[in-house]
């Protein structure tokens, strides 16, 4: 193989690699312009760092929205809740009800 097609072929996997942090730390809290350089130039590195960074501050959750907490892998994230007042966690795809339904519902029986 040629080496102008060896640099290319590193050049696509380094953008997954930036993208995929990116997207990963963007996801935590965290700066996904950083991790997304971090993942470019360094990798594998880079994205675990941005697994396993602590979480930044999340966003406020967007109306219509809720802050919740996987009850399976503890994962924190803005979700879209259904009229069942559940949400697929997007880490390990459990199927979770809202701890807030659960706590209102408690108030009101
Ligand atoms: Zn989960």
């Amino acid at each position: 193989m040629s080496l102008s097609g060896l640099v290319i072929i590193g050049f696509v996997v380094a953008s997954v690699f930036g993208l995929v942090s990116a997207i990963v730390a963007s996801e935590r809290g965290l700066s996904a312009m950083w991790y997304g350089y971090f993942g470019f130039f360094c990798g594998p590195i880079g994205l675990f760092a941005a697994v396993v960074a602590p979480y930044g501050v999340l966003p406020s959750p967007p109306r219509g929205w809720s802050r919740e907490q996987c009850v399976r892998c503890g994962e924190r994230q803005n979700a879209e809740l259904d009229e069942a007042a559940t949400y697929t966690c997007w880490r390990c795809g459990q199927h979770v009800k809202s701890s807030r339904m659960a706590v209102r519902t408690a108030s009101v029986s």
